[in-house]
């Protein structure tokens, strides 16, 4: 029997309109380093509507790719609603790619007109004679003759073109399986691959990020959004914000510690989210520099493991709660979300907070162990994670496929873990990224852990090397805290009631900072570079 229901769209053009109607007097705040510049939702409808009216006349249609080269900022803002809101489809491209990678993914998805932020004019500029199917580039904020035009492109000045145009537009009805917008992996471990969301999946995701067990953003909220919105769509919280009229607080290209700090002294935003390094590259600075930042009541770390230091150094001396969440690009990205059970107090709610998270009803997941059994979820177990559901990619886009990455409906997210009776996943590593050690595994993250709890450690990655008896043997690579000491014999006592006999690490090496990948995780392919081309100056205990 069919339902009687309707089945309206899902399209990305009702958010736009609730958003900035509804929610007319909520923020897209920029800040310019040395204070705010302001948006309203309603005045970001009319921005959204201009942008579009400046699009067609560019001959943007149908399902063409809109690229855009920027940091987080009203702009970009008006372009994730215009974008999709047109039938069009938003390219976020990350600014931080290696140049051959970003003319991969911009002839990859064919991108028609670049979008560009005047302060990355000069990376653009390099690399756009390259960019085959680019006829437009777009400057924000900044100076459009700066950038000299290869033939066939034509360079616009964002305001000039804008200020032409009708602050209204009529937005169509798109199906809501239609692409909206596209962002390629970064890359940690090969090639990047496109992901395209549709409205739909969009819809669902923003839904689940304001859910009250998961991120719970809500229209009290002023969120500052650090993570990029070219990785993985700043973890969905551009469209949460304008379902539920949440502002937000846009760091636009000041990322680092006191910048940070003083944004958040001005804005005093209630809600955050940033990659675990922006934390602790902030926790050392308040250090140095104390701030009430008690007005944040929550912060979402995720992209990789919130190292249990951490969230207590948030929690007990700032009174910030963490937020410890797992996804991917290819998730949306929100995955699980780690809230302990109703009823759960004291250690036992932060051992569940220490998890990777719990998955909502509408991601579905399971273990897969090395020969291809399902394993069960009783907190012991491991095998490689996979999910499906609404808002997980069912493929890559166009002719970049992975085979080996999806298959029966699920994606293979090359993440290893165990997942309790209750649904808590914990991820002990990256496939590729596990230590075997005579048939053992080891966990680099655990390590990982175990040494950045040491006072005197700023950073710590762990890799496996080669070993003649063990096959692999962790390294511990070490960042100290500026002004500390501390040695590797001292840190191989500290982790010896903390891991097992075996696991105790005995290559060490100290270096000035852990490399790391366009988003700000560690990069452990480079790390694992450095050391078989000898770089790394290794003690042995
Ligand atoms: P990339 O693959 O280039 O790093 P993504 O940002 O999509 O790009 O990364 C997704 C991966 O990040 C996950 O598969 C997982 O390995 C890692 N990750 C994300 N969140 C967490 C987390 N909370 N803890 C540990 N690893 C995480």
């Amino acid at each position: 029997m069919l339902s009687t229901m309707q089945d309206g769209q899902l399209s990305l053009a009702h958010l736009l309109r609730h958003g900035t109607t509804v929610h007319a007097n909520s923020e897209v705040v920029t800040w310019t380093g040395e204070g705010a510049r302001r948006e309203d939702y309603g005045e970001l409808g009319q921005h959204a509507a201009r942008l579009a009216n400046a699009l067609r006349s560019l001959g943007v249609t149908g399902d063409q790719r809109v690229g855009t080269f920027m940091w987080n900022n009203a702009e970009h803002m008006a372009a994730y609603a215009a974008v999709p809101a047109m039938g069009a489809v938003l390219h976020t491209l990350n600014i931080r790619l290696f140049p051959e990678q970003l003319v991969f993914v911009a002839n990859h998805a064919e991108d028609q007109v670049i979008l560009v932020d005047g302060t990355l004019v000069p990376l653009l500029a390099k690399q756009l004679p390259q960019l085959n199917t680019v006829r437009h580039v777009i400057v924000a904020n900044g100076d459009a003759s700066a950038l000299e035009a290869p033939a066939g492109v034509e360079v616009h000045s964002y305001d000039e073109l804008l200020a032409a145009q009708p602050d209204t537009f009529d937005w169509p009805v798109v199906d809501e399986r239609a692409a909206a917008a596209m962002c390629y992996t970064s890359g940690t471990t090969g090639d990047p691959k496109g992901v395209a969301y549709s409205h739909r999946s969009i819809w669902l995701h923003s839904m689940q990020v304001c859910m009250s067990d998961s991120m719970r953003l809500a229209q009290h909220d002023k969120a500052l959004v650090i993570v990029p919105m070219f990785h993985a769509m700043s973890w969905g919280l551009p469209y949460a914000a304008l379902m539920v009229g949440a502002s937000l607080i846009m760091p636009d290209r000041f990322l680092q510690p006191a910048p940070i700090a003083r944004i958040l002294e001005a804005e005093k935003p209630t809600f955050a989210g940033a990659v675990p390094t922006i934390w602790q590259g902030l926790l050392q600075h308040l250090e140095a520099n104390p701030q009430d930042i008690s007005h944040l009541r929550e912060v979402v770390v995720g992209g990789s493991a919130a190292p249990p230091s951490m969230m207590h150094a948030f929690e007990e001396k700032y009174g910030v709660p963490i937020l410890h969440a797992w996804g991917m690009t290819e998730t949306s990205p929100l995955g699980s979300v780690a809230r302990p059970p109703g009823g759960v107090t004291g250690e036992q709610a932060w051992e569940y907070r220490y998890t990777q998270g719990r998955f909502p009803a509408s991601v579905r997941a399971r273990l897969i162990t090395d020969d291809g059994t399902e394993a069960p979820w009783d907190g012991e177990s491991v095998g490689e994670l996979e999910v499906s559901g609404p808002w997980i990619a069912g493929a890559y886009y166009g002719d970049n496929v992975d085979p080996d990455k999806f298959h029966d409906g699920w994606l293979r997210t090359g993440d290893v873990g165990k997942v309790t009776p209750d649904g808590f996943l914990t991820l002990t590593d990256r496939a590729k990224d596990v230590i075997k050690s005579g048939g053992e595994w080891i966990s680099s993250v655990d390590l990982e852990n175990a040494v950045m709890a040491h006072p005197a450690v700023a950073e710590a990655a762990v890799i496996g090397v080669p070993d003649e008896k063990w096959d692999e043997r962790p390294l511990v690579a070490v960042v100290v805290r500026e002004g500390q000491s501390v040695t590797a014999a001292e840190l191989r006592e500290f982790l010896a009631d903390k891991v097992a006999k075996w696991q105790l690490p005995e290559n060490w090496t100290f270096i000035d900072e852990v490399p790391k990948t366009s988003v700000g995780k560690f990069d452990k392919k480079r790390l694992r570079a450095f050391h078989s081309e000898g770089k790394l100056d290794i003690s042995k205990l």
